[in-house]
């Protein structure tokens, strides 16, 4: 019987945790992110059985190898058939290329896969342990309205949103505000730091510790996980065994990546990752220069989920091949640049060459992308060109968000409304649940209070 498994720290100044731990505290102590000490290796029947399982079912399997004896693998296919109830389409779009549409989720945006299945997993540990959360995030738009439907109708989580109420449009606002139940949410008089700040001073007051406070944010080792299954989804449905494959991964935080970098640890046959972002290009230089500079502030791009300066799973993928960095970008020890070069291909794509790739995508291969989408897939066209030998590889570019959530983009270069997919269909009509309030601290401090003491 294998022991539990260990998640260590990339800052090296943490105890090692279990995994429900390292689920429940997101950051450790010392600041740095949780990562397995050793990665599970499959062998080559697992993946051959792999084709055989539908989404849920290779979900659990690859989720079991990490989580073990934390949770009963029953327990687990079941929390993971309630997270993934939407499909996974492949897209065929021209000789051996493919795009994996991750966008039909609830919310419509790749964040979905992780999001859904790491409140799933937390409402899981909770329970057993009759405990209960108050998760408070704030939002500039999309992350709020991920973070509200991940949660949404846990029983011991109850989930509060705050948003700058002039900085999100009417459709992201709808995304948060027409849940309920337990999901509460707050409009701000200010700007997304005023939220971001009132969230800050509100998990660092020992005042309100009696209201376990939690964040849900992107660099919990539960959203990385889940994330590394569609890979395998994707060559399990397309490859012909055991050949490898391209991915094409339009990236901003890297938690996307590292989804894939976990997976091909893990044993899938992979030829290449080409690691596309917009114009915040610290990392495909780093691959050039083998020098990593933070860019801050970060560039605005229409790709904006992608803008960041300083993604912070750039720390577990320097881990991941033999080096350290901490989190602000400092890297103390070197890894193996040499095969991370061997695995990665990086591009950085400007906004006229994605508005250029969204207009020609549509009109030569009729494939609909929107700005994220259309960063990968422009990716994917420069390797393709710099290396020929690779066209007669599978090739699987992801896209991350449903065009119908860029409408105006949409109608500007292409003429048209995408339609919108069915969850975000009839938003219109639905009752919203909001309050307003001034950007207060003690006013926010008597809301917590009122409201979940
Ligand atoms: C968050 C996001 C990305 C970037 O994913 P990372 O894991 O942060 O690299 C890409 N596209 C969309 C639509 C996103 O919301």
């Amino acid at each position: 019987m294998e022991t539990c498994m260990l998640y260590y720290s990339t800052n090296h100044q943490a105890a090692e945790v279990d995994f429900p731990a390292a689920l429940l505290k997101g950051l450790a102590e010392d600041r740095g992110l949780y990562l397995p000490k050793t990665i599970p290796q499959l062998s080559a029947e697992e993946l051959k059985s792999f084709k055989a399982m539908d989404y849920p079912e290779l979900a659990s399997t690859i989720l079991n190898r990490f989580l073990r004896e934390d949770i009963p693998a029953d327990d687990l296919l079941r929390l993971v058939r309630d997270a993934y109830d939407f499909e996974v389409p492949l897209q065929h779009v021209k000789q051996r290329q493919y795009v994996m549409r991750l966008d039909q989720g609830p919310t419509a945006s790749f964040k979905d896969f992780a999001a859904r299945m790491m409140g799933r997993l937390m409402q899981y540990y909770l329970a057993r342990e009759h405990r209960k959360l108050l998760i408070l995030t704030a939002t500039s738009g999309d992350t709020g309205s991920a973070i509200a439907n991940a949660f949404y109708g846990l029983d011991n989580i109850q989930a509060l949103v705050l948003f700058p109420e002039k900085e999100v449009t009417a459709r992201q606002r709808k995304q948060m505000t027409t849940l309920g139940k337990n999901v509460r949410v707050v409009s701000i008089d200010g700007k997304f730091d005023d939220c971001q700040a009132l969230v800050k001073r509100a998990f660092a007051d020992p005042a309100l510790a009696h209201l376990n406070l939690s964040s849900a944010n992107s660099i919990n080792i539960g959203r990385l996980l889940p994330q590394s299954v569609y890979y395998f989804y994707a060559w399990s449905r397309l490859a012909d065994y055991p050949e490898p494959a391209v991915f094409s991964v339009p990236s901003g935080n890297f938690g996307d990546l590292m989804g894939g970098l976990i997976a091909r640890s893990m044993g899938l046959p992979v030829s290449r990752f080409v690691v596309a972002t917009n114009e915040n290009d610290e990392f495909p230089r780093y691959l050039e220069t083998g020098e990593y500079r933070v860019i801050s502030p970060s560039r605005n791009c229409i790709s904006s989920a992608m803008n960041v300066g300083h993604p912070s799973n750039v720390a577990r993928l320097i881990a991941l091949y033999g080096g350290d960095m901490d989190e602000t970008g400092k890297i103390h020890r070197q890894p193996d640049l040499q095969r991370i070069r061997r695995e990665m291909w990086g591009i950085s794509i400007n906004d006229e060459q994605t508005r250029a790739m969204i207009v020609s995508a549509w009109q030569q291969d009729k494939l609909l992308l929107e700005p994220h989408g259309a960063v990968g897939w422009a990716g994917l066209q420069a390797y393709l060109k710099d290396n020929p030998e690779a066209s007669d590889l599978l090739c699987v570019s992801l896209e991350t968000a449903h065009p119908a959530k860029f409408p105006e983009e949409i109608q500007r270069l292409l003429g048209f409304d995408p339609p919108l997919p069915p969850s975000l269909q009839g938003l219109e009509e639905k009752p919203e649940f909001v309050q307003p309030m001034q950007h207060d601290y003690a006013a926010f401090v008597k809301l917590l209070k009122d409201y979940y003491e």
